[in-house]
């Protein structure tokens, strides 16, 4: 029988699984799809010419995300900074060229007219990327953990308590797999697992209420990155950043995804503006859609190759039916870290974890971090039969202390609250 079961193998599995791992807490991790990272995915380097491309999470903000910043230190990843000059181009109206005007970060609104004076790096609030993409992170984390202990393919259906132990009833090659472990940590978003898996005896209906109602954070967000001949937005104002407001646009917001050293190559991104009821109808025509709005934004010099998409809204192991509906709601980022999410269950057999349980970094990489040190102090202190080690004394990955909430909504977190005149 297994100490610990670990279901999910986004960042918040994965830290947990190294953590535990450095104090010999016997660990094994059950990811549903076939390949780890969760929301983190970007295109591998070598799939078409050019750099790698980001097609969920891309950015971490230094200033405010400690333990995302010391883990990509630790690993040795190397990062740049979010290309910012603190200018935006406006495209508001498709008869017409788009306009550079200053963001101001106080108001999160654009200048009124191109003459307004802009602040070099406030569009992004500091963000940074990592220059073999984001999914960098994910490899150097799984390389240093035994591969025999990262099952993949593994979705879990079902959970029995059994009183000293836990019953994990998989779907494996289409074949029912049962596992039983002391304690099972669910590093995956709440409600995703409260849509999805059976637990008997049930949840607490209080409990799995909040589970419902705590939103997936970029759930239902699609994303669109293209890689280009060369990187000619570069030295223009607004560097590549462009918003896109009028009623056709496709992309929402658009950005430099590429590497630092323009011989390396040129890739743009960028949210899609399309709802996500209304994107299987523009399935087909949507790379061409976006081929268009960028040489709008840039020019048709730009040699864009065919977007790389993802719709997540697609993806059963991220978003829930709550999640579309909630789709065309506003994208303003949710308070996370309801702490009855963070209670023990089953008189400490049972934890909840993943992004949205944590209260600081709530929904960003930093959340699933955190939350991977909070269950890493619960289950050691479990295992020890003694108090907590406090988080500031750990000499390891994902336990800085508690951090600083990221900036309000950044943009690029959330397109549909970009703010711009008019608004
Ligand atoms: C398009 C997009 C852009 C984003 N941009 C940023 C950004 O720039 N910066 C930032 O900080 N954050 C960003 N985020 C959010 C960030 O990706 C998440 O906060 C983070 O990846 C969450 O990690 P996690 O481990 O908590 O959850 P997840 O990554 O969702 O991992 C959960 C894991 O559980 C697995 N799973 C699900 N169901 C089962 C099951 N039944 N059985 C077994 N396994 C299961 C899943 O396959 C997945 O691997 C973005 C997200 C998206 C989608």
């Amino acid at each position: 029988m297994l100490d610990v079961a670990i279901v999910g193998g986004g960042l918040c599995g994965l830290a947990l699984a190294h953590s535990l791992r450095a104090r010999r807490v016997d660990w094994t991790l059950f990811e549903a799809r076939p390949r780890l990272g969760g929301r983190v995915l970007s295109t591998p380097a070598g799939h078409g010419p050019g750099p790698p491309l980001d097609l969920g999470p891309t950015w971490f903000w230094p200033a405010t995300q400690p333990s995302i910043t010391r883990l990509v230190a630790d690993l040795g990843l190397a990062t740049l900074p979010q290309a910012d000059d603190g200018r935006v181009n406006l495209l508001d109206d498709p008869n017409r060229a788009p306009r550079a005007l200053a963001f101001d970060a106080t108001t999160g609104r654009l200048a009124a007219d191109a003459s307004t004076p802009a602040q070099p790096g406030a569009l992004h609030s500091g963000a940074h990327r990592l220059a073999g993409g984001m999914a960098a992170l994910v490899d150097a984390l799984a390389a240093r953990l035994p591969a025999d202990r990262l099952q993949r393919g593994r979705v879990l259906q079902a959970l029995i308590d059994h009183g000293e132990q836990v019953e994990l009833q998989f779907l494996h090659d289409g074949e029912p797999q049962q596992i039983r472990a002391r304690r099972v940590v669910l590093a995956l978003p709440p409600r995703l697992a409260a849509a999805s898996l059976r637990f008997n005896p049930p949840l607490p209906e209080p409990l799995a209420s909040a589970m419902a109602a705590t939103p997936t954070w970029m759930a239902s967000a699609a994303k669109a990155a293209v890689r280009c001949a060369q990187p000619i937005w570069r030295g223009r104002p607004g560097v590549g950043n462009a918003w896109v407001t009028h009623p056709q646009a496709v992309l929402a917001e658009v950005f430099d995804a590429g590497p630092a050293d323009a011989t390396q190559g040129a890739a743009l991104a960028g949210f899609v503006a399309l709802g996500a009821a209304q994107r299987p109808a523009f399935r087909r025509g949507l790379p061409m859609l976006i081929d268009s709005q960028l040489a709008m934004l840039f020019g048709n010099e730009l040699g864009a190759t065919e977007p790389q998409l993802l719709d997540w809204a697609d993806e059963p192991f991220t978003c829930t039916e709550t999640d579309r509906q909630e789709d065309a709601r506003s994208g303003a980022h949710p308070t996370y870290g309801d702490p009855t999410l963070q209670q023990p269950l089953w008189d400490g057999r049972l934890w909840l974890g993943g992004s949205e349980t944590a209260r600081h970094g709530g929904g960003y990489l930093e959340g699933a971090l955190a939350a991977a040190a909070r269950l890493r102090l619960r289950l050691t202190a479990a295992a020890n039969d003694g108090p907590p080690v406090a988080a500031a004394a750990d000499g390891d990955i994902a336990a800085a202390p508690a951090p600083a909430s990221p900036p309000g909504a950044p943009s690029g977190l959330a397109p549909t609250t970009l703010a711009y005149p008019g608004a």
